[in-house]
C-alpha cells in the first residue's frame, strides 16, 4: 500500500497566483522541447532588457563590505530617513525624521503579507479591487481573511465607485485595499475619487492600505495622487519600493509607510514591528540603494515619455487595439501593462484561459488570463508592456490570427 501524501494547509485550494502558475509551467515545458516563446507574463523589467539605474548599482556595490550584519528590523536607519524624507516631500503625514513607522521589507509582496496578519482576525473582511493584484487576495485568505471585492468596472475605465464599495461594508471589515497606479488595469485613480474613498474608510474606521508600487510609471497627463496626505490622520499604510520604477524587481526592496493619528496605529506599528523582528530583516544589499533611488534624480520619465521605450510600446499596445475588429481597450494612464476585452465574434463562447493555452500553443506567446485576477468575466487578458514596441506588435498579429480562428 502507498504511503499518503502529506497533507498542505486547506485553505491554499482557494489561492490562485497564475501568472506564475500552470500556463507558466506549460511554457517552460515548450521551452524544454526547443520552442522560443514570448513571455508577457510577468511585470520583470529585468527579463525585458531593463536595468536598474546605475548610480542606484554603485550605491550597493560601495557599500557591499557593509551588508554583512542583520539589519534593525524594520530596515537600516539611513534607508528609512531617505523613504521618509520622501514621504514628506509628497505630504504624508507623520512621515517622522525618526523613521519609526518604515517598515523595509523583501519586496513589498513580504510587506502586504505582514500588514495583513498584523491586522486580521479569522473571518475579518478586506475590501480589494477587482481585478486585483491576485498577491493581494493570496495574504487576506492564508491570513485568515475573507476578500470581499469591490468592482472597478471596464465600463467606468476601470474606477471603483464609492457607492458600490461603501454597500459592501459589514461589520467585520478591517481595510480596504487600493491599487493605484494599477495592476493589471493601468488605471489612475483622481483625486475626488480618492477623497471620497477616504471619507468612507473615515466613516467606518477602516484602515486604508495603498499598494503604490508604480506610483511614478505614468503616461500623457496623467497624475499620480498619493493616498497619505489624503487620508491625513486616518490610519493609512502606503506601499512602494525598487521593483518596478527603478527596474530592481531581483533586489527585493519595498517599504510600507504608516502615518495617521498615533493613538490609533500605535498598536498596529507595534504589531509590525513584531513580525518584522521575527524575521530578522530584510535583504540588505538593495536597502543602500534607497537613498540614491528616492533622491538621487528621476529616471523613470525618459521611458514613459513620447519617444520613451515604455511610451512607444503602449503606443503599440492602443493602435493594435484599435486596429483589431476583435479588441477594446481602455487605455491605460499608468503602470506596465494592458488589459484588452475580446469582442464581437471571437467573443462568443469565449474563455480567456482557453485563450491563453491556445495562443501559447499555436503561436509561442505567453499572457495572462483576466480572470486569474479574480473578475467574475473571462473576456480580458493581460499583457505587460516590457517587450519592445515590435515584439508587442507582433504579439498583437498573433493574438489576432487566434481570435480570428474562433470566428
Ligand atoms: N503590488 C503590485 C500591484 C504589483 O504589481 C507587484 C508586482 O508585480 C507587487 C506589489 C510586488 O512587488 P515586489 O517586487 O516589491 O514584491
Amino acid at each position: 500500500m502507498s504511503t499518503p501524501a502529506l497533507a498542505t494547509r486547506h485553505r491554499l485550494a482557494e489561492v490562485r497566483y497564475e501568472i506564475r502558475g500552470e500556463l507558466a509551467r506549460r511554457a517552460r515545458e515548450l521551452e524544454t522541447q526547443g520552442h522560443t516563446l514570448v513571455k508577457l507574463n510577468i511585470g520583470n523589467p529585468g527579463a525585458f532588457g531593463f536595468r536598474a539605474p546605475a548610480h542606484l548599482q554603485r550605491a550597493i556595490a560601495d557599500h557591499i563590505h557593509d551588508t554583512d550584519p542583520y539589519t534593525h528590523q524594520q530596515g537600516l536607519p539611513e534607508a528609512r530617513e531617505a523613504i521618509a524624507l520622501f514621504h514628506r516631500q509628497r505630504g504624508t503625514p507623520d512621515a517622522d525624521a525618526d523613521a519609526s513607522r518604515i517598515f523595509i521589507g523583501n519586496g513589498v509582496s513580504e510587506l502586504i503579507d505582514i500588514a495583513l496578519r498584523a491586522l486580521l482576525n479569522p473571518g475579518d473582511e478586506v475590501l480589494l479591487p477587482s481585478p486585483d493584484y491576485p498577491l493581494w487576495s493570496a495574504a487576506t485568505i492564508l491570513n485568515d481573511g475573507r476578500p470581499v471585492y469591490y468592482p472597478c468596472r471596464p465600463e467606468n475605465d476601470f474606477l471603483p465607485d464609492p457607492a458600490e464599495i461603501e454597500k459592501l461594508i459589514s461589520s467585520r471589515t478591517r481595510a480596504l485595499v487600493l491599487i493605484n497606479p494599477n495592476n493589471p488595469t493601468g488605471a489612475s485613480y483622481p483625486r475626488e475619487l480618492l477623497e471620497r474613498i477616504v471619507a468612507i474608510a473615515r466613516k467606518y474606521r477602516l484602515l486604508l492600505m495603498a499598494d503604490e508600487i508604480y506610483d511614478h510609471i505614468l503616461y500623457d497627463d496623467a497624475r499620480f495622487e498619493p493616498l497619505a496626505p489624503l487620508a491625513g490622520d486616518l490610519p493609512c499604510l502606503s506601499f512602494g519600493g525598487l521593483s518596478k520604477v527603478h527596474r530592481a524587481c531581483g533586489w527585493r526592496v519595498g517599504w510600507a509607510v504608516l502615518s495617521g493619528e498615533a493613538a490609533q496605529v500605535t498598536p498596529y506599528q507595534h504589531a509590525l514591528d513584531l513580525l518584522s523582528a521575527l524575521r530578522l530583516c530584510a535583504n540588505v544589499p538593495g536597502q543602500f540603494a534607497i537613498h540614491a533611488a528616492l533622491h538621487g534624480g528621476d529616471t523613470i520619465s525618459a521611458l514613459t515619455a513620447p519617444g520613451g521605450r515604455l511610451h512607444e510600446t503602449r503606443r503599440a499596445l492602443i493602435e493594435c487595439c484599435q486596429a483589431s475588429p476583435h479588441l477594446q481597450l481602455s487605455t491605460p494612464a499608468a503602470a506596465l501593462y494592458g488589459f484588452p476585452r475580446v469582442v464581437g465574434k471571437a467573443a462568443e463562447n469565449f474563455d480567456d484561459h482557453r485563450f491563453a493555452l491556445d495562443l501559447l500553443e499555436q503561436e509561442g506567446v505567453l499572457i495572462v488570463p483576466g480572470s486569474s485576477f479574480n473578475v467574475p468575466y473571462r473576456d480580458h487578458f493581460r499583457v505587460t508592456l516590457l517587450p519592445e514596441a515590435e515584439v508587442l506588435r507582433e504579439v498583437f498579429a498573433r493574438i489576432d490570427r487566434v481570435l480570428a480562428g474562433y470566428c
